[in-house]
């Protein structure tokens, strides 16, 4: 059996469809969302996501603006930084760009994101909102592979879904968003004993660990869905070799290109899921997707209209 391929990029186009269709609607009653990021210091990776994230803002037809201070910043200036953004009433969406500098202190960084603005989904408002079930915004990741599983009209309601990783930006949220979708959730973490017999069970996996090919092909029950959160760049010829092992033509580009970005799932799986997230291609398009869904909601929210019936609702729909 070959796995039918969850394809985060169409699912992307769909969406970004229905926005530029609200974003429309919103424009007729004058109202133009806006995301203000902020990113601090030069980190490449951070740059580069910055970039994209801004570009589909501008594809969307978003305002958006860039605060690029350096690295040098202080906590108490970003704190004054972030309260400007907060009292701006032409920002709909506050994004901090992680990581942060060492000396910043990222907490209260990002609890000063008033959380109407929490694009991110982590202030701890709206972390608690979607654990009570309640309308809010919710982390981009998460609501992202709900809209996979959704889409692709895989049946969530009484499935076994285990959830690898604990963490706060993407297992725990993962977590509610499924359970509230009436999924019996396993959590699992890095002190679970018999991994391999729990994700045995599951109907639906989702894979949020940061571990290179962890989770083998033949934990995966003969037909279930995956969904491989992991982004994990393999640069190491003797891992690429073994994990590549059934892929010629991908262990070909790693060997011209010197790196590969490989899920927490080993891609063998493709020969037992039932359905799977591919990497690259899966779950990443979805991030910036729903951090758009996510700014065209809080702007919104924060105007007190009416939810429509659009992807911007259904992130929240999870949480009923
Ligand atoms: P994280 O904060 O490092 O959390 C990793 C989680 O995995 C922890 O809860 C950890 O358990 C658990 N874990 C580690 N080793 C394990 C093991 N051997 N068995 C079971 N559980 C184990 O990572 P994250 O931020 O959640 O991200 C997870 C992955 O998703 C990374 O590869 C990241 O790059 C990727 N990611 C991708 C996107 C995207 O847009 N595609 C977005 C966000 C993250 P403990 O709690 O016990 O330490």
């Amino acid at each position: 059996m070959t796995a039918r391929i969850l394809d985060g990029t169409k699912i992307r186009d769909e969406i970004f469809a229905e926005l530029k269709h609200e974003i429309g609607r919103l424009a007729h009653d004058g109202i133009r969302p806006g995301l203000a990021a902020v990113l601090v210091g030069e980190n490449p990776a951070s740059q580069l996501y910055v970039k994209s994230k801004i570009a589909a803002c501008e594809q969307l037809g978003l305002a958006s603006w860039m605060h690029a201070p350096p690295a040098s910043i202080t906590t108490e200036q970003m704190l004054r930084l972030v309260e400007t953004l907060n009292v701006d009433n032409a920002v709909d969406g506050i994004l901090i760009q992680l990581p942060l500098p060492p000396h910043v202190d990222t907490k209260r960084v990002l609890e000063a994101v008033h959380p109407a603005k929490d694009v991110d989904g982590f202030h701890p408002v709206n972390l608690g909102r979607l654990v009570s079930g309640r309308p809010g915004l919710v982390a981009c990741t998460p609501a992202g592979c709900m809209e996979i599983l959704r889409r692709n009209g895989i049946q969530i309601e009484g499935a076994n879904v285990v959830v690898l990783g604990r963490s706060d930006i993407v297992g725990k949220p993962m977590a509610l968003l499924l359970m509230h979708a009436n999924a019996t959730v396993t959590i699992c973490h890095s002190k679970t004993r018999d991994l391999a017999d729990i994700v045995r069970r599951a109907d639906i996996v989702v894979a949020a660990m940061g571990k290179a090919g962890y989770v083998q092909a033949d934990w995966i029950r003969p037909g279930a869905a995956v969904i491989d959160v992991g982004t994990n760049k393999v640069t190491d010829t003797k891992e690429a070799e073994s994990l590549l092992r059934n892929f010629p033509a991908r262990l070909q580009k790693f060997r011209e290109k010197g790196s590969a970005l490989i899920g927490d799932v080993h891609p063998d799986a493709i020969n037992t899921a039932g359905a799977l997230t591919p990497v690259p291609g899966g779950v990443g398009p979805m991030t910036i997707t729903m951090l758009m869904s996510n700014t065209v909601k809080a702007a919104r929210l924060r105007r007190g209209k009416a939810p429509t019936n659009t992807t911007t609702v259904q992130s929240t729909a999870g949480a009923r």
